[in-house]
């Protein structure tokens, strides 16, 4: 609760830290004194409009007090991967090539690429996350990751007993979402980020906590059918969103347009984003969509499939309701992966 209130509302007094906690002030500093021990926090002084009497002393969250390893599996046959803060600042970061590597060869390659890192980071460790495309449970088992070649892969636990470290395997959109909340906008009226790469994929956060669905396949809105008669998507069936949206596949439409018509691809692709988001958006009354994956796509999208969901719902649905890109950038899967060793170890989100 203490850390998760520094975390949050940044540096308090004791007595501060007492009231919003509802411990008593003996208890509060009993605590405090174990996190100063442990390092995680540190005292900051006396704020400068001290009132009469004695003044008191700030504690504060020491960002820099453990590092976070973090791998993102996301990018298009490489993995990448960052030592962080626990403010999601990143120390160092480094990629390697995944040269098409599947099933037990990727997982010897995430092994010893989180090894490196670990190797290389100068503070001590709180964990490791992996950010993977695919279906994961909560307790990190892969069940279906067909780029990976990873099916029913309890990689969380493989890596744990390698690594000698708390491993944490999160859906890269997951991830994504849950550092746009903890690092980013916060998304106090329910947020869905979508992720454009190889593929499309969602992660959603409503009423701060992540939804992960009854299969653990929450936000996979990238195989939801926009047209019947479209082009075969790789699942098997014609017309998925992620036929119009995933990355490789809107480059390649944009390079082949006649001139003057790569403003048409992006309208009709993000009319169809709309399309699929419109249903949504107004079922969970949502306040924000973030469009995740790179700017010069983005930025386009964002604009056209605001107004694409506002032309297919109530005013009431999106009063308040935004489409925009990610305030990380192209960080915000590690940012994520962080947040959830975060959530995970420290209880903090
Ligand atoms: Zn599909």
């Amino acid at each position: 609760m203490l850390l998760q209130e520094l975390f949050a509302a940044g540096p308090a007094s004791r007595a501060d830290l007492a009231r919003s906690s509802g411990l008593t002030r003996v208890t509060v500093s009993d605590l405090v004194a174990e996190l100063l021990v442990e390092g995680l926090v540190e005292e900051l002084g006396t704020p400068i409009e001290s009132r009469v009497g004695k003044p008191p002393t700030l504690v504060g969250l020491v960002a820099d007090a453990k590092h976070v390893v973090a791998i993102d599996l996301s990018v298009d046959d490489q993995v990448a991967g960052a030592v962080l803060t626990l403010e999601g600042r990143v120390v160092l970061r480094d990629a390697r090539p995944r040269e098409g590597r599947i099933g037990a060869d990727a997982v010897t390659l995430v092994r010893e690429f989180a090894a490196d890192l670990i190797a290389r980071s100068s503070r001590p460790l709180l964990g490791v996350a992996v950010a993977t495309p695919g279906v994961v449970t909560p307790d990190g088992v892969v069940l279906d990751a067909p780029n990976l070649g990873w099916h029913d892969l309890h990689l969380a636990d493989g890596l744990a007993d390698a690594l000698d470290l708390p491993v944490y395997v999160a859906n890269d959109a997951n991830t994504a979402v849950m550092g746009e909340f903890v690092f980013g906008s916060r998304g106090e009226g329910g947020l869905l980020l979508l992720r454009l790469s190889t593929g499309v994929g969602a992660g959603i956060v409503i009423g701060g906590a992540l939804l992960h669905g009854q299969g653990g396949a929450a936000g996979e809105i990238g195989h939801v059918q926009v047209d019947p008669d479209g082009p075969l998507c790789g699942c098997g069936r014609p017309g998925c969103l992620e036929t119009y949206l995933a990355v490789p596949r809107l480059r390649r439409e944009l390079a082949e347009a006649p001139a003057g018509l790569a403003d048409a691809v992006l309208a009709d692709a993000g009319d169809r984003l709309g399309q699929a988001l419109a249903p949504v958006v107004a079922t969970l009354n949502l306040g924000e969509v973030v469009l995740s994956g790179p700017a010069d796509l983005v930025e386009p999208l964002a604009r056209i499939a605001e107004q694409a969901v506002r032309d297919r719902v109530m005013p009431v649905s999106v009063q308040q309701f935004v489409v925009r890109t990610s305030s990380l950038g192209d960080d915000g899967v590690l940012a994520g992966a962080t947040g959830v060793v975060l959530a995970g170890e420290l209880g903090v989100s």
